[in-house]
């Protein structure tokens, strides 16, 4: 379920982890846990495959401080996703703003 999104979520820790806590190779402890986090919300996500990306979604599953995490690294990775995995990045953005419009 979500497997693209799930993708695009690991992704962007992964890009987040390297950019700022340089581990080599592999995720840090604490960015692990948030992309093990991330991967079961996905999963447990109650809209399944027609959920909303994270950043519109109305439910807000994530923990505060777990949330206040994702958030730094979509706005850290977001933009740059943009470069590195431009079809990724586009069809999550695309997905994103189709549903706005449906609101
Ligand atoms: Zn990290």
């Amino acid at each position: 379920m979500n497997e693209g999104e799930k993708k695009v979520v690991s992704k962007m820790i992964t890009l987040y982890c390297h950019s700022k806590h340089k581990q080599g190779k592999g995720l840090c402890e604490e960015c692990n846990s948030l992309n093990n986090y991330a991967l079961q919300r996905l999963e447990r996500c109650p809209f399944g495959e027609n959920k909303p990306t994270c950043g519109t979604c109305t439910v807000h599953c994530y923990k505060s401080d777990m949330r206040s995490r994702i958030k730094e690294v979509m706005r850290f990775s977001g933009p740059r996703m943009l470069f590195i995995h431009p079809v990724e990045a586009i069809q999550h953005f695309y997905r994103e703003s189709k549903r706005k419009r449906l609101k």
